[in-house]
């Protein structure tokens, strides 16, 4: 029986569960998924007593990303870059490895939704709103998928400009009031702001600046369609919703642990949208 989790605190809101139960289950492995909230200050002692707990790995969430990447033995280069980590893991040598899969899964979900020749439009350039640990993922995996520039915009301008020293030749801080002009040379505009998630207000944004065959990503998914989506499909832009990187940032931890390699299939996505929406 392998047994693998998801810590946070507090923890009773994932969705984990039911994504790696899904899958459990279609590939008859013998193994459980948890569900695990510790508090801040026990998170240390968790760590310590995984193998003797018998856990061959697991999630990191809220509040313990940052945590986690200052106490595993290893880090993928991916966590390293991140500075954070949301998927544990044992190596060959029993160390605790620490890896962030919230890059891949933004990523994969991306060329699942536009094809695989999105980055040819707008030149091969992103602009990111918000500049949080989800915007660092973000950043990483966009410079990693080949992208010539990342316009970065935050509320408070110094977090923006932090990102840059990700690859000062690619990332450039913008401000809000620059918004416009960086508007109408990308291809992709990214929310990764909490802006238009529920008990959030709606980013308040004027899409009219976008070339006619740009997309928007919105990682916010719950609602699934935020009105910053609504307002892109409206103005006929394509869309790419937040639940999918959460699906597919999934994938490599179950990998790692149950050693088989899922898929994020309509079925999937259609049982976590019932949940989502009950
Ligand atoms: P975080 O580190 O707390 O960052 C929050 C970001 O939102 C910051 O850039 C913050 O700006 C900005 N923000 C918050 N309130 C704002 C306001 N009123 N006006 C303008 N900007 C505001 O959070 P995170 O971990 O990056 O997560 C951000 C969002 O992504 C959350 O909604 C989370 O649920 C979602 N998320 C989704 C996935 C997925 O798999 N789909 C994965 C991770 C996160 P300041 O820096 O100025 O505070």
């Amino acid at each position: 029986m392998i047994r693998a989790f998801v810590v946070g605190h507090p923890i009773a809101h994932s969705r984990s569960p039911l994504i790696h139960g899904h899958w459990l289950a279609e590939h008859g492995i013998e193994g459980t998924y948890e569900r695990v909230d510790v508090a801040p200050e026990a998170f240390p002692g968790f760590l310590a007593e995984l193998r003797r707990n018998g856990f061959a790995g697991g999630n990191v969430t809220i509040p313990h990303k940052e945590a986690a990447f200052g106490l595993v033995e290893s880090l993928t280069p991916r966590a390293e870059k991140i500075g954070a980590v949301n998927t544990l893991f044992f190596d060959g040598a029993e160390r605790l490895c620490g890896d962030n899969t919230d890059a891949p899964g933004f990523i994969a979900h991306l060329d699942q939704s536009l094809g695989l020749d999105w980055t040819e439009r707008g030149a091969g350039t992103a602009l990111v709103l918000g500049a949080g640990g989800a915007a660092r993922a973000i950043v990483v995996g966009l410079l990693e998928r080949g992208l010539s520039r990342v316009w970065v915009a935050n509320r408070t301008p110094a977090r923006a400009e932090a990102l840059v020293a990700l690859d000062p030749a690619r990332v450039e801080a913008v401000t809000w009031l620059d918004l416009p002009a960086a508007m109408a040379r990308t291809g992709l505009l990214v929310n990764t702001t909490s802006l238009g998630m529920v008990g959030h207000p709606p980013l308040d944004l004027d899409l009219f600046d976008l070339a006619d065959d740009a997309a928007v990503a919105d990682i916010v998914y719950a609602p699934l369609e935020t009105p910053l989506l609504a307002a892109a499909r409206a103005c006929g832009l394509r869309t790419v919703d937040g639940l999918g990187m959460l699906l597919h940032q999934a994938v490599p931890g179950f990998a790692r642990w149950f050693r088989v390699t899922p898929r994020v299939t309509p079925e999937l996505r259609a049982r976590i949208v019932a949940d989502l929406t009950a």
